[in-house]
């Protein structure tokens, strides 16, 4: 049977990713995400209203010209997880291909929101959940199979498409989590099969993101315990505490709001996101949040909300809003500024349970927001966080574990490929042989 990756997006940055799998005549695409940084950096650009093409052109979405090339019929869409580099697209490309978007419970839930807000396409594709351990036929001699992984985001799975001559592991993203603050552990014994069983696996194409970082990525449970101890810290503290994270980082939201209550405050998420990606959660039955957590996204209500805590006391509440990065529009952004109705004093604690994401706009807009919340007097505690990406140890783990003939480097531009290039040729693999560095918009033909 032919073999083919079509690696559309994602392989020369981070952000749009979208891969094709051609296995005889059936196609599976993996993610089909946006590129935020690209959209952001245009000032009022309603996204919303755009055409396909000319997002295409910004760099925004994935350019999916290239899958006319790949001879087959695309069977389904597969995001791995609900972050928007995944899955961000897929109500912008998704209504030009006749297949079904199969995903977790989570993730669907997710792409059904981003299709309903979605202005300009009416995207019709069947929405099918797939749990974690699950399968599904594609076509009549290749299977579908989800495996559990751990990420940053609750109910992420890395795909795997059987074929006759293989399975191909689509391996974005995650990291090796045995102590999850939500969910299973990394299914890394159904990892080990795949790599001994039948024809082996054929390929892995997985994410480069933290290749360059050596050891291991710690466990959520590690930013779990750095959140406990920051937080017990300013326990007597007897003014205003407020917190950030990212608000699809489920596990670290239901950390915040218990050690809030640990330390004798009500905690209550603020800004749009917060509410959409928490709400989510609860409704799905993922977490159990107290009854009475309050969520607020719209402008109205989370003024109502400050105004509250300033009458009833600052001291009784943690604030747990949007503006990790620092982001313009975001709550904590908007706090700083003075925008909202919550005074920040001289004292006043904030904390980061996030990192800065490594690019200058996020760097400036972060320093930014430090520098403003630090002329209110505000103290500002940083980076309690772990990544959702593998480390080294991680990646060599993995490739051990799989023992793929082939390896595809994604998920980075080329300099972020070169420390995981160095760790697949220390382990035997030659580029240009096995090893394929590639570009966007590209075909590999793995067999022919
Ligand atoms: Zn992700």
């Amino acid at each position: 049977m032919e073999i083919e990756i079509a690696t559309i997006g994602g392989y020369e940055e981070v952000g749009r990713q979208m891969t094709a799998v051609r296995a005889g005549d059936d196609v599976v695409i993996f993610d089909m995400g946006l590129n935020l940084s690209q959209v952001l950096i245009h000032d009022n650009v309603e996204t919303e209203r755009m055409h396909s093409l000319d997002l295409i052109d910004m760099g925004a979405i994935p350019d999916d010209r290239v899958m006319s090339d790949l001879e087959g019929d695309v069977k389904a869409i597969v995001p791995t997880h609900g972050h928007l580099d995944h899955i961000g697209a897929i109500s912008k490309l998704a209504h030009r291909y006749d297949a079904p978007i199969v995903a977790s419970p989570f993730t669907i839930e997710l792409v059904k929101q981003q299709i309903e807000g979605e202005q300009k396409f009416g995207v019709e594709n069947d929405l099918v959940k797939m749990e974690a351990g699950e399968t599904m036929s594609i076509g009549d001699r290749n299977e579908l199979e989800f495996v559990n992984v751990t990420h940053s985001i609750i109910d992420a799975i890395n795909p795997v498409l059987h074929t006759p001559e293989g399975a191909i592991v689509y391996g974005l993203d995650k990291r090796m989590d045995h102590t999850p603050v939500i969910g299973d552990p990394i299914d890394m014994e159904r990892f080990r099969e795949i790599g001994r069983e039948g024809n082996g696996v054929l390929c892995y194409i997985e994410d480069c993101t933290n290749a360059s970082k050596k050891g291991r990525t710690p466990s959520e449970k590690v930013a779990r315990e750095h959140l406990r101890d920051v937080l017990y810290s300013v326990e007597d503290y007897d003014g205003g505490i407020v917190a950030t994270t990212f608000s699809s980082h489920i596990a670290r939201v239901k950390s915040l709001v218990e050690f809030a209550d640990d330390i004798g405050r009500q905690p209550v998420l603020l800004g749009r996101s917060m509410e959409k990606y928490s709400g989510t959660a609860e409704r799905l039955d993922f977490i159990d949040f107290p009854s009475d957590l309050g969520m607020f996204g719209h402008r109205k209500s989370v003024d109502r909300t400050f105004k509250r805590i300033m009458n009833e006391g600052k001291e009784n509440y943690l604030p747990i809003v949007t503006g990790h990065q620092g982001e313009p529009r975001a709550m904590l952004t908007r706090m700083a500024r003075g925008e909202t109705p919550y005074e920040l004093d001289d004292g006043d604690k904030v904390v980061f349970s996030a990192r800065v994401i490594p690019e200058p706009t996020n760097e400036g807009q972060r320093y930014q927001a430090e520098k403003l919340l630090g002329m209110q007097g505000a103290r500002v505690y940083d980076d309690i966080h772990v990544s959702g990406h593998l480390n080294q140890e991680g990646h060599y783990e993995m490739l051990d574990a799989l023992q793929p003939q082939h390896v595809i480097p994604a998920h980075q531009d080329m300099s972020g490929f070169s420390s995981y290039v160095n760790l697949c040729e220390s382990e035997g693999y030659k580029m240009g042989r096995d090893l394929h560095v590639t570009r966007n918009g590209n075909l590999i033909q793995l067999v022919d």
